[in-house]
């Protein structure tokens, strides 16, 4: 029988923590890595992806109907992560195609981590202090540079958490003891009751939570629900002066609208670690602003993450092509799909 093929498409750092071919190894299956421009039409990519069975894949490219119909041996589709906007589940499950995604457990807390570290690093103004030392403006006694590295604390700010899933819950937990003066947080999906337990106040609002933070952090997923979230309307309902981190999704803020705010000071700064679109093009204008930190969507960017998310997707995958059932399956009605059957029988 011809050897099970597994691609690992978009997925860059996979296998660089821990052998993935060891996984592998028992079970006869064959790994390839591969990359496909976000770009590329559906045709184009098809044709680099058309002898898989299973894809462990990147946040690009999107996973639909245009893709599927052209793939008639892929099984299933396994996000390397959590949010799984790039993978249609209609599409999928229409075309006999298994979608998957990892338990957030294996990246919450460094995609948690890294957003306090962007809160701080905005408040404390870190790369422009490191570019301040390198380019010798200290040595020059550049008064005016040393200025503007002046910071502000945590404690005097109202941080606003919009979505309070398992990353936003891990960020509530580890901004307490840094004690900001109020945490507000705002989603709909979660009571009152809940937040008050957490020691935060519920905003019953996007805008009143918009109106009253000093520091916004969005850890909601990208859905058609949060799509363009922050158009310049939110944006005129934010504080002067406040600063927005993103770690979640690029298409949860409208990129016009941010570029507005950032010029026009109602933020004082940003830091996104996921942009609309991705790769961020070299002559963008959001890569001109000093008052933007960027980060190439390494939220879940640890070595120990980074190691469980290769072993828990491949392991997903091997379940798959054994037949047995996925663990961590979005579109459980497809194992019905005389589709899927045709193909594997979970
Ligand atoms: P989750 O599903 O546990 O939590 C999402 C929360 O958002 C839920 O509580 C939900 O009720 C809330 N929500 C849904 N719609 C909302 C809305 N309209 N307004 C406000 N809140 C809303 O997801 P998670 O594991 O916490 O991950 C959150 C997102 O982070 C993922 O969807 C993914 O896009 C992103 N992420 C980014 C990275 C990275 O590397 N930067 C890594 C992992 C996840």
């Amino acid at each position: 029988m011809e050897a099970a093929r597994i691609g690992v498409v978009n997925v860059p750092l996979f296998g660089e923590f821990r052998d993935p071919s060891e996984l592998v190894r028992s079970s006869g299956a064959e790994l390839i890595k591969l990359s496909i421009d976000p770009r590329e039409e559906p045709e184009e990519a098809a044709g680099k992806l058309a002898d898989l069975d299973v894809v462990i894949a990147g946040s690009t490219p999107i996973y639909d109907r245009r893709l599927f119909a052209r793939l008639p041996r892929l099984k299933a589709v396994i996000r390397w992560g959590v949010g799984y906007d790039n993978v249609v589940l209609e599409d999928a499950t229409r075309e006999g195609v298994i979608a998957s995604r990892l338990p957030a457990y294996v990246l919450r807390d460094s995609v948690a981590e890294h957003t306090i570290a962007l809160i701080l690093s905005l408040l404390r103004r870190i790369p422009a202090a490191d570019s301040y030392v390198r380019e010798g403006r200290w040595e020059e006694g550049d008064v005016e540079g040393l200025r503007e590295l002046v910071g502000e604390r945590i404690e005097e700010k109202i941080v606003g958490i919009i979505g309070l899933g398992n990353i936003g819950l891990r960020v509530l937990e580890l901004l307490k003891p840094l004690k900001p003066r109020r945490i507000i947080v705002y989603d709909p999906y979660v009571s009152g009751e809940v937040v008050r337990a957490l020691g935060a106040d519920r905003a019953g609002s996007l805008e009143e939570l918009l109106a009253l933070s000093d520091i916004i952090t969005i850890h909601a997923p990208l859905t058609p629900e949060t799509r363009r979230m922050l158009d310049r309307r939110a944006f005129e309902k934010m504080k002067p002066g406040a600063y927005l981190v993103n770690t979640a999704r690029g298409g949860i803020i409208d990129p016009d609208a941010l570029l507005w705010a950032l010029e026009s000071g109602i933020l004082k700064a940003a830091a996104l670690d996921v942009f609309d679109p991705e790769p961020i093009p070299a002559d963008h204008p959001i890569l001109r602003r000093g008052n933007v930190i960027l980060t190439p969507h390494i939220g879940s960017g640890t070595i120990s993450s980074y190691k469980r998310m290769d072993e828990y997707s491949i392991q997903e995958a091997l379940r798959i092509l054994r037949g047995e059932k996925p663990l961590w399956i979005l579109n459980p009605e497809v194992l019905e799909s005389p589709r899927l059957r045709a193909k594997i029988r979970v």
